[in-house]
């Protein structure tokens, strides 16, 4: 299957490491325009846009912390001016706050639940307004297999990610006629900064709960991702696929 995005315009959220730099990078390969959004760190979003047109792709970057409802309106803003459209959108954007449930700290909860899951409603708001003028895009929600497992120190985000996945049946059932897929991505557990105090402490134990024998790539995300955004995906909405080497159904 040949996937071609040309003419379309994307928003990655958190688009500068991991995951959603591997899905800006992906996305643009297809042929896409891609705003790497990025909430710190300019010279990695840099890099990022770097990448992506010296393989002759198209990218711009664009700082906003997507919990923040005026950041992203400022994001939305620069996509209406630049581009007047958008066809893609992945809220990518994540981060952990690990603390076993007793030891919780409120601001770890908050924070955790503003980023994950208010940061894709508010990117989403922003975006299906946009799509529906053209009758057609796509979202994709960067959930994880939390959300359908728990974890141990993860009440908040398993919550978050959870309500995630929530959020994309919600959306796709209410978007659906307006020519708008919404779908969720769940990975397992994959090779980034995120995840690497994980991997050093319990390597071996979270290995053998994957059938597969190995920790995901990016790339194996991003494959994902990539096709969601296709025509090739215009029939799949509200679901939540696992992208896990098999650990959700260990
Ligand atoms: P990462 O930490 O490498 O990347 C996350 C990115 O999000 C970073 O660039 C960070 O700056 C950005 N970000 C954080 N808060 C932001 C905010 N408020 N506004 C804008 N950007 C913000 O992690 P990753 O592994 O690439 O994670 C990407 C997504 O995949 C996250 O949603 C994460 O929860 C999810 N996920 C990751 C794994 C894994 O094993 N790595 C597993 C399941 C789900």
């Amino acid at each position: 299957m040949h996937i071609d995005l040309s003419g379309k315009t994307a928003l990655v959220t958190g688009a500068s490491r991991g995951i959603g730099r591997a899905t800006a990078v992906m996305l643009a390969k297809a042929g896409a325009k891609v705003v790497i959004n990025y909430n710190r760190s300019e010279e990695k979003a840099r890099e990022v846009k770097h990448e992506i047109e010296s393989s002759g792709g198209h990218a711009e970057i664009f700082m906003a912390d997507v919990s923040d409802p005026g950041q992203v309106d400022a994001l939305f803003d620069f996509i209406r001016n630049t581009y007047g459209r958008i066809d893609i959108l992945v809220n990518n954007a994540g981060i952990i706050k690990d603390n076993l449930l007793i030891s919780m700290r409120l601001s770890e909860w908050d924070s955790v639940l503003e980023t994950n899951l208010k940061g894709a409603f508010l990117c989403s708001r922003k975006a299906a307004e946009m799509m529906m003028a053209n009758h057609s895009g796509k979202i994709i929600n960067v959930s994880s297999t939390s959300a359908i497992r728990g974890g141990r120190g993860q009440v908040n985000y398993a919550s978050a990610k959870g309500g995630l996945i929530s959020f994309t049946m919600s959306c796709a059932v209410e978007l659906s006629g307006k020519g708008i897929q919404v779908n969720a991505v769940l990975p397992g557990m994959i090779v980034t900064d995120m995840s690497s105090r994980a991997r050093k402490r319990a390597a071996d134990k979270i290995l053998d709960k994957i059938p597969a024998s190995r920790f995901g790539q990016p790339d194996d995300i991003a494959d994902l991702i990539t096709f969601l955004a296709s025509g090739s995906a215009d029939y799949i909405t509200g679901q939540a696929i696992p992208v896990d080497g098999g650990l959700s159904i260990s």
